[in-house]
């Protein structure tokens, strides 16, 4: 094995346990949790010595860092998600590779994503992002759907052809009411998913927690962990 594969063996080995021993700690099968790697400014050749360690779901934020990245690895037998603040004049390349969007927060965006969904002929899954420090009917400061905004975001997004909405996304909040407490704000998305799941029972998925807290989500009941920095070490400042 190369350096850099012991490495990345190495990292996702203590992540493996951080999920597990998360999973044990809450009551919870370990196959409630899909891990999801985020390969942002990482290169290829990392997505693909990954893969090979048997990572299946990887992420990116960045469409022109990671179109090129998905054109090399399309050998591989990878998801990919896109979990970075979306433009609709990004969409079209977005949905060349990825098959998840978890960053849907406002209507236009929905329409954007249903016309080349439908154009390209794949059915696209969708997850709302939710902004905990919104204000009612506003959205994040990091992108986002306000939690009232919610429901009425989802009835566009079931509606709309050649989408499919799969659940709630968020990033812990860094100010507002959440600011410090990790385990409330993913406790807030996990009520929010419930009250989702009445109206929608297939938008299943919770994804919440990264590196820093992927305990407290799975504690909450996140089913998709996003890590990065804890598989593949500490970003360059951009991204
Ligand atoms: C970068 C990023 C992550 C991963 O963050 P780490 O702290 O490196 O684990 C997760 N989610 C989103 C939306 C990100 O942009």
């Amino acid at each position: 094995m190369t350096q850099r594969k012991d490495e990345l063996a190495a990292n996702l080995a203590g992540v493996e346990e951080r999920i597990a021993a998360a999973c044990a700690a809450a009551g919870r099968p370990r196959e409630a949790v899909t891990l999801i790697v985020v390969t942002k400014t990482y290169p290829a050749s990392d997505v693909r010595l990954l893969a090979e360690l048997g990572v299946r779901h990887v992420a990116e934020n960045r469409d022109q860092d990671a179109a090129p990245k998905a054109a090399e690895c399309a050998d591989l037998p990878l998801t990919w998600h896109f979990v970075g603040q979306l433009q609709t004049n990004k969409v079209r390349s977005v949905l060349g590779y990825a098959g998840f969007v978890h960053s849907v927060d406002r209507a236009r965006l929905v329409t954007a994503l249903s016309r080349e969904a439908v154009r390209a002929g794949r059915e696209t899954g969708c997850l709302l992002q939710v902004a905990l420090d919104a204000d009612a009917g506003g959205r994040g400061e990091r992108g986002g759907v306000a939690p009232a905004g919610i429901g009425e975001l989802a009835g566009l997004v079931a509606e709309a052809p050649g989408l499919r909405l799969d659940g709630l996304m968020t990033v812990a909040p860094l100010s507002g009411e959440y600011a410090g407490r990790r385990q409330a704000a993913f406790e807030r998305l996990m009520d929010l998913s419930t009250d989702l799941r009445r109206a929608r029972p297939a938008a299943t998925m919770v994804s919440a927690g990264m590196t820093a807290d992927l305990e407290q989500a799975v504690a909450a009941g996140a089913t998709h962990v996003r890590v990065g920095t804890a598989v593949l070490g500490v970003r360059p400042r951009l991204g």
